[in-house]
């Protein structure tokens, strides 16, 4: 327990609040492509969103809205649009997430040692480099785990099987910092992110659920895994939730023995 000091970090619905500008970018998508766009309100949209995301991935959100993408086809004109409104309209930080951000990387735990600080998402390099840098925090992060790094390693092809829910990610993260499963704090907004805490058959990273995000109270529902060598199923839940971004702070000096 003394020895946890390195935090990774989701971006999306746990560091900013994505969603907005989702529905944002489909409305934008929407009246380019002259659809009429179908919702009366943020939470229609939201449930329409999570219900199509969940039968079908991105693809159906764009399907069911009558818009035009391929998921299948990074050379589609979509990306390049969605590229550019995501840099254009930065979405907002969570309430008094760069506070949180800050005061972290000045806490020390007895042994003198400092919180460190990474990022992890399926997003682009691209728009979450902008996101961070707008609101003055990219420079507290050690690195950035994105959907470009994944495509560097492993080549396009390989790309969306290697995002999360597979623990590739999660994994990198502990041998850019050097350290075991037991050291690292993982905070997602999604079960997807609890998924891929699991780096090996046995050992998980510590994972924190945060309630404000895409999934909310889903969250405590956990989720499962197959056991790839004893095809058992694998029960996993998260080890704490934060209801918003301060929790963070009572969490690593209750649990982990961090002070200012
Ligand atoms: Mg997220």
């Amino acid at each position: 327990m003394d020895n946890v000091n390195k935090i990774l970090f989701d971006v999306d619905g746990t560091i900013t609040k994505t969603m907005e500008r989702q529905e944002q970018w489909f409305k934008y998508w929407a009246k380019k492509n002259n659809v009429v766009w179908p919702h009366q309100s943020f939470d229609e949209f939201l449930i329409s969103y999570n219900a199509s995301l969940a039968l079908g991935g991105a693809q159906k959100i764009y399907d069911d809205l009558g818009l035009p993408c391929n998921m299948e086809d990074r050379n589609h004109f979509v990306w390049k649009a969605f590229e550019d409104f995501n840099v254009e309209n930065s979405p907002e930080l969570y309430p008094q997430m760069e506070m949180v951000i800050k005061t972290l990387v000045k806490m020390k735990n007895s042994f003198g040692k400092e919180i460190r600080l990474g990022i992890n998402t399926s997003n682009s390099a691209k728009t979450v480099y902008s996101d961070l840098k707008k609101y003055g925090i990219f420079d507290y992060f050690d690195f950035l785990i994105t959907a470009d790094t994944l495509k560097y390693i492993a080549g396009e092809r390989k790309v969306e099987d290697l995002k999360k829910p597979n623990n590739f990610s999660v994994g990198l993260a502990l041998k850019l910092w050097g350290c075991y499963p037991e050291e690292m704090i993982f905070v997602g907004d999604t079960l997807d992110d609890l998924k891929s805490s699991l780096v090996t058959n046995k050992k998980r990273v510590i994972t924190v659920g945060a309630l404000y995000g895409y999934e909310g109270e889903k969250l405590k529902r956990g989720a499962e895994l197959g056991d790839i060598v004893d095809e058992e199923k694998i029960k996993l839940t998260f080890d704490h939730f934060i209801q918003k971004p301060t929790d963070l702070l009572k969490l690593v000096k209750s649990e982990y023995g961090f002070r200012f």
